[in-house]
Order: structure tokens, then C-alpha cells, then sequence
């Protein structure tokens, strides 16, 4: 009997983390879990997985209403290379901060983003607030 074709490995997710997207941040980015990130470490590392793959209204469903900029229109010459989480810091039960730094191409420059983000959990649901550059 012919060995069966071996199926495609599931892409990797793009936020760094040793899984396929369909169990890491594609989680929160759609289905029964839309907008469902247990922590702001991986709210942040769903959102930089949604400046990789271009899913804009993520980025603005999972922003603070009362930081988040009417409309968004990432630069489609950027080209993310990665993500690093530096460190994740509950600062208290709906307060925590991640610092992380991100690479990526800008045009032909290569370029960190490196940042403390605070995240507020309201409603029950994990909102980007903020961000220090370093
Ligand atoms: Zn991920």
C-alpha cells in the first residue's frame, strides 16, 4: 500500500512563537475566539501577526477607544522580519505592559521597533492602550 502524501506542515505564526498560526494567534484573529487573547503578551503578538498578514480592523477591534486612531493604513513597503518579547509585567489585575522589539525592512532600510506597551483589560477583553519607544 502507497505511504499516504504527507501533509503540508501548517505555516508557522508569525509572532515567533513555536506554533502553527491556526493554534496561535490565528486564534484571536477570527472564529470562536475572535478578539479572546488570555494575556497582553499574546494580544501584542496577535496584533504584530496582524501587521504581518495586513488584518487592519484587528489592529483597531483590539485598540483602546480612547487611543485608538480612526483609521489606519500600515505602509505596504514595510516588511516585518520579527518579533522578540523582551518581557510581559502584570502591573495589577486589568493593568499590564509588554516590551518587545520588532524588526522589519522599510523600503530597503532595516529598522527595531523597540517598545513598552501598556494594555488595559476591560470588559473582559485585552486593549492595546499605548506605547514608550525606546
Ligand atoms: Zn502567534
Amino acid at each position: 500500500m502507497p505511504a499516504m502524501p504527507r501533509a503540508a506542515p501548517d505555516p508557522r505564526c508569525p509572532c515567533g512563537r513555536d506554533a502553527a498560526y491556526a493554534d496561535c494567534c490565528g486564534r484571536w484573529h477570527a472564529g470562536p475566539g475572535h478578539l479572546a487573547a488570555p494575556d497582553a503578551e499574546s494580544l501584542m503578538r496577535s496584533r504584530y501577526s496582524a501587521y504581518v498578514l495586513g488584518r487592519v480592523p484587528y489592529l483597531l477591534e483590539t485598540w483602546h477607544p480612547a487611543t485608538r486612531p480612526a483609521a489606519l493604513s500600515p505602509d505596504p513597503a514595510t516588511k516585518w522580519l520579527g518579533l522578540e518579547v523582551r518581557a510581559h509585567r502584570r502591573v495589577d489585575a486589568t493593568h499590564a505592559t509588554v516590551e518587545f522589539v520588532a524588526r522589519c525592512r522599510d523600503g530597503g532600510r532595516a529598522t527595531r521597533l523597540h517598545e513598552t506597551s501598556r494594555f488595559v483589560l476591560e470588559g473582559g477583553r485585552w486593549l492595546y492602550v499605548d506605547g514608550d519607544l525606546r
